[in-house]
């Protein structure tokens, strides 16, 4: 006589059920596990060499990375410089056992912004100079030009900025603030399109250019310590010299605007 088989206990079912819930959840890491609790070697992962790997290994030196070098008031000054003019570093003078020096060189080719104005050769000029020359020609300078010439100026001629010599080239004496890379001579402006005005007397000048001029040297006053120009003395009588010379020498400051 046979007998139903009798339903397995709740506790067998749920020890069985448990038994294949773990057994279909045990992904990889855990059968690695198991293999590595059972003294199985374990598969090493190694990844696939790429083809850079498979190159012999190359020794490069790895520079040491630069001194940190604090900002210089000069490095300051030239990063204001290159804001508004076409400005390098420069080398400074190079006549040994002598008393010429630029602090601070730097060569400047043009004015930049809206209205630049180029000089006719590169200028050598001690940087806090060639800022103030800068401004000049980009705030005064030009905005004067526009005024009283009807035109954009587009160029300047200049003396080179610096020049080893004493003053008024003579043979003794002091040497000129241009020993210094701290002044600068203007010779002609040229207009975009109009009549080159060369520096002289007024009285030589057409009228316009004479107001423009005029203005001119009268504003130089007010960003240069000494402006010497036509009628100050036979060695200025075709240029218009502008330094900033005596603002350093603090015991013995004058202006000489003439
Ligand atoms: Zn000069």
């Amino acid at each position: 006589m046979r007998t139903a088989p009798r339903p397995w206990p709740l506790a067998v079912l749920a020890l069985i059920s448990s038994l294949f819930a773990s057994h279909a959840l045990a992904g990889p890491i855990e059968k690695t596990l198991r293999r590595a609790e059972g003294n199985v070697p374990t598969p090493i992962f190694r990844p696939r060499p790429s083809p850079q790997d498979t190159q012999p290994p190359t020794i490069t030196e790895t520079p040491p990375p630069p001194a940190t070098i604090e900002p210089t008031k000069a490095s300051a000054c030239l990063t204001q410089l290159s804001q508004i003019a076409l400005a390098a570093p420069a080398s400074g003078p190079k006549e040994e056992d002598s008393k010429c020096r630029i602090p601070d060189p730097v060569s400047v080719k043009a004015t930049l912004g809206r209205f630049p104005v180029e000089f006719s050769r590169e200028l050598t000029l001690d940087c806090p100079f060639a800022l103030a020359f800068a401004r000049f020609v980009r705030d005064t300078v030009q905005p004067l030009a526009r005024h009283h010439l009807d035109q954009p100026l587009a160029s300047i001629g200049t003396g080179p900025g610096y020049t080893c010599r004493r003053r008024n080239n003579a043979p003794s004496g002091k040497l000129s603030e241009h020993a210094f890379g701290n002044a600068i001579d203007m010779v002609t402006f040229r207009p975009a399109n109009g009549a080159v005005l060369n520096v002289t007397s007024p009285s030589q000048m057409q009228q316009d250019q004479a107001r423009f001029f005029s203005a001119l040297r009268t504003a130089a006053c007010g960003s240069f310590t000494t402006v010497l120009g036509p009628g100050s003395n036979p060695a200025h009588a075709t240029h218009l010299h502008l330094d900033l010379g005596r603002s350093k020498d603090r015991k013995n400051p004058y202006r000489i605007c003439e």
